[in-house]
């Protein structure tokens, strides 16, 4: 059976899929290379597109994993990678993109981010990223952990062409909800949420459980159609094909108000500002 992958519409046009496959983790020695890239290579098989990176994971193994993965079959993924912030100069963004080019064997990544924000000028890394955009080394760009006030400083540098802001967002991380989320919705930005079932640790909660047999699901799934339903992009990694194929399981389940209601009395939404949680 086909996959049905919702798509969001990105700022600057174009699309982009709601349901991607994270590789934190990954190139660490938990499983082999060939295990990791497999599974990768599993979510493409069945219709998976996106896969996020980065630089920093197991400094550069997990992208040589995607690559794998990719290997003959470029146009069938959808590559999101990140800059370090130590990197993110102007020239130091491009040299770490050539970088990560190398690692996952390829010649584009579709969405590149700042990992997250730091010393050096955002002005100076959208000029980087507006180079390599240019030279067809990357499509579009995006950031990583800003909260409102970042973004806002990102307008101000210029930054009005960002794509996605990928934070951490799951049931038990929902202060986005209170201000970020809504500003990036009425800017149309789509949120990408990073451990959207909060590394594996929100699957035991009772409320979760419960409501997951109530319908023939799994915990994880639940968790997932939570985020995908509030109009995020979820990236769970799996390092499994069980998992993986758990997490797909996702894509099937539409909400009722009433399993709503108990995900919000078990896992209230901000009340008031909360600063952005990072892991
Ligand atoms: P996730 O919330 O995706 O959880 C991954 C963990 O949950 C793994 O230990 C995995 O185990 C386990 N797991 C996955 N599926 C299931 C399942 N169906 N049932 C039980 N356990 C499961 O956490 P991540 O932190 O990995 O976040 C996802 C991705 O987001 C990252 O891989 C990375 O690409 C990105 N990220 C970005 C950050 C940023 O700063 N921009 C920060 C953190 C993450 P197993 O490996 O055995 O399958």
């Amino acid at each position: 059976m086909s996959l049905s992958i919702p798509r969001l519409a990105l700022p600057s046009g174009g699309q982009i899929d709601q349901f991607g496959l994270g590789t934190w983790g990954m190139g660490e020695g938990r499983r082999t290379p060939g295990e990791e890239s497999d599974v990768l290579r599993l979510g493409l098989d069945r219709g998976v597109r996106l896969i996020d990176t980065a630089e920093m994971y197991a400094d550069g193994r997990a992208e040589a994993i995607v690559g794998e993965a990719i290997r003959g079959r470029r146009e069938d993924a959808y590559i999101v990678s990140k800059v370090l912030p130590s990197n993110a100069s102007r020239t130091g963004t491009i040299a770490a993109c050539e970088r990560s080019l190398g690692q996952l064997g390829t010649d584009h990544i579709d969405l590149y981010l700042l990992h997250w924000p730091g010393r050096h000028p955002l002005a100076e890394t959208i000029a980087g990223f507006e180079t390599l955009k240019a030279q067809g080394k990357i499509s579009r760009w995006g950031v990583s952990n800003f909260d409102r006030d970042d973004m806002e400083a990102l307008f101000a540098a210029g930054g009005t062409e960002v794509a996605t802001n990928q934070v951490l967002y799951n049931l038990t991380r929902r202060g986005i909800e209170y201000d970020l989320l809504p500003w990036s919705e009425a800017r149309g930005i789509p949120i990408m949420a990073y451990s959207p079932i909060e590394q594996g640790r929100l699957l035991g909660h009772r409320v979760l459980r419960k409501l997951a047999d109530a319908r023939g699901a799994t915990p994880a799934q639940i968790a997932l159609a939570f985020v995908l339903d509030r109009g995020a992009i979820a990236i769970p990694k799996a390092g499994s094909a069980e998992h993986l194929k758990d997490n797909l399981g996702a894509l099937d389940i539409v909400l009722s108000d009433e399993e709503k209601v108990a995900l919000d009395a078990a896992f209230p939404p901000p009340t008031r500002p909360t600063p952005l949680e990072m892991l």
